[in-house]
């Protein structure tokens, strides 16, 4: 009945004259669609995703979150205990090439698509370069390739093996291979590098594309890159524009380097770029943001017209961090003195027969008290995170319940202000990492690398990267 109605607005609205045609449409009649719907003063837009041929019943209704999955899976979370979440399977997946590289072989032997491989058949597959959970290898990469964390350690992916991989996989949709490592701290140099990457990177990936049988059936999505400067990241949607494909839809990347470190992201800086390069997207295509980003800065994210984000966020914070989700979103509630955040670890906890959350109807808080997951955490159980899983899951869902009724009532600025008025807990400190290198260590040795690197030939570069 959305789509519908969407299809209907859609048909309503006048064609924009300011639009330019799009590129001549290469794609296959399979492709992942985007149907735009209600598109509000400031509070960002309504859309449903979906009408793939393979699940033609399927449909997202944007803003929305797609599952950041390890190897195809929810981390902690088995197929039985996602049942506790969502009564049906988990309809949009996102992989990511670091973590599904071992399946290669398996895949490409059985002859079956990853989605078959991993037993989401009713799912749609979407596979990325880079996990939105774990931060890049630091240095600057090699020219060929990607470095990336496998379960066999440290890998340059190059692109022929990450499209014979895509090939084996076959899918639903894509992004090429590209380099979106940098952040508010990258240097010009960084950032303009690593457009011209991703630019080979594409045209290359392009090319394998249109002439590859296999990958007919499967959509792409353009990676927009730059990191922070304006001048780069219209050139990088330029030259996606310029592209002779049909993209389903955009990746918006280069904003920071994944991991946990993204929930204290400057918002200042990093929306109105993201702004920015909405306006010059075409309107009626899906925008990716992917990343562990905090509530608030999601709100303003979506209000910059970003349409589908990844549960990254919920796996940090219950499996990294031990802390339940714990934001109010319903803006009639009175202030509360509880915290955004609850962390499980604390002390005061332990004779605390309360649920995580008051009023919350997850399985979590409706079988379990806060002092039990105390317990199962002090005693390495591995039911605490899966029991933090269920409900920062549960929460982030019904959140973004919340967040599509503001946008379609145009009050999201209500929201943030709701947000904002909440108690956060101070930022994370790892307790019993004693092995991981301090991060001011670890970007001075990324900056100097870079810098370094820049002018040493080709040989001693990569015995420095050995060493
Ligand atoms: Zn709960």
């Amino acid at each position: 009945q959305f789509v519908k109605n969407c299809t209907k607005a859609v048909q309503k609205q006048p064609a924009s004259s300011k639009q330019k045609p799009l590129p001549a449409a290469r794609c296959c009649l399979h492709e992942m669609k985007f149907t735009l719907g209600t598109v509000t003063k400031c509070s960002g837009r309504l859309g449903a995703l979906g009408g793939l041929d393979r699940l033609p019943a399927l449909s997202l209704d944007t803003p929305a979150i797609i599952f950041h999955t390890k190897g195809g899976s929810i981390p902690h979370l088995s197929k039985e205990a996602m049942q506790h979440v969502a009564t049906s399977d988990p309809t949009f997946l996102h992989l990511s090439i670091s973590n599904t590289l071992h399946m290669h072989e398996a895949v490409k032997a059985s002859r079956i698509t990853i989605a078959e491989f991993i037993a989401q058949n009713n799912s749609v597959t979407m596979l990325f370069p880079r996990d939105p959970s774990e931060s890049p290898i630091p240095g600057v990469p090699e020219r060929e390739s990607l470095p990336i964390y496998t379960r066999y350690g440290r890998r340059n992916i190059t692109l022929t093996e990450y499209m014979e991989a895509v090939e084996a996989f076959r899918p639903d949709a894509y992004a090429p291979l590209y380099d979106g490592d940098t952040d508010g701290g990258s240097s010009k140099k960084r950032e303009q590098k690593s457009l011209d990457r991703t630019e080979k990177f594409v045209e290359q990936c392009l090319e394998w594309h249109r002439k590859s049988e296999a990958l007919q059936a499967c959509s792409l999505i353009g990676p927009v890159v730059g990191g922070y400067n304006e001048k780069l990241r219209e050139k990088s949607v330029e030259f996606l524009h310029k592209a002779e494909a049909s993209f389903a839809g955009y990746l918006i990347d280069g904003l920071h380097m994944n991991g946990a470190s993204v929930a204290s992201l400057d918002g200042k800086a990093a929306v109105p770029i993201v702004a920015s390069v909405c306006k010059q997207l075409p309107e009626e295509k899906v925008r990716f943001c992917f990343g562990a980003y905090n509530p608030s800065l999601v709100l303003d994210l979506v209000a910059a017209g970003v349409d589908v984000f990844d549960t990254s966020f919920v796996y940090v914070k219950a499996a990294q961090e031990h802390r339940a989700l714990a934001f109010s979103f319903d803006v009639k509630a009175k202030p509360d003195d509880h915290t955004t955040e609850l962390d499980t670890t604390d002390a005061q906890l332990a004779e605390d027969f309360g649920p995580l959350v008051a009023g919350c109807a997850c399985y979590t808080c409706r079988k379990h008290s806060r002092a039990y997951v105390h317990h199962l955490h002090n005693t390495r159980e591995m039911l605490g995170p899966i029991l933090i899983m269920i409900h920062n899951l549960h929460h982030y869902l019904e959140y973004f319940k919340a967040i599509r009724q503001h946008v379609a009532d145009d009050t999201l600025p209500e929201l943030r202000e709701h947000l904002a008025s909440q108690k956060s807990l101070p930022p994370y400190v790892p307790k019993e990492d004693k092995i991981a290198v301090p991060a001011a260590v670890a970007q001075k040795d990324s900056t100097e690398a870079s810098e370094e690197k820049e002018q040493l030939p080709d040989d001693m570069q990569s015995k420095k990267q050995r060493a």
